[in-house]
């Protein structure tokens, strides 16, 4: 499972994942290798959502995470940033 506990940090949903007592290699393949099957077992996996928005507020930069890969996350952190600075430029202009 690609989740490690930092302190002071809610991960009681880590109890529900669906990769409890996965091979954790599979979700952090090597660069270039599928990641197929990690992101089946995170397909039917009940917390997925927390899982990804923990992997997004906490910035992690391998592995696999809420079904999604870096390179999905990245687009989203990016996406995210975008949205937040039309917000700012908004404000600052009404
Ligand atoms: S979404 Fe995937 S990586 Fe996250 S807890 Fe569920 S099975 Fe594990």
């Amino acid at each position: 499972m690609g989740i490690y506990a930092k302190p002071d940090l809610d991960l009681s949903w880590q109890e529900f994942a669906n990769c409890l007592g996965v091979d954790p290699d599979l979700f952090f393949p090597e660069r270039g290798a599928s990641t197929r099957e990690a992101k089946e077992v995170c397909r039917g996996c009940v917390v997925r959502d927390g899982c990804l928005e923990y992997a997004l507020q906490n910035g992690e930069k391998f592995g696999i995470w809420g079904g999604m890969s870096e390179r999905e996350r990245r687009r989203i952190r990016r996406q995210r940033a975008l949205i937040r600075a039309e917000e700012q430029a908004e404000e600052q202009s009404a």
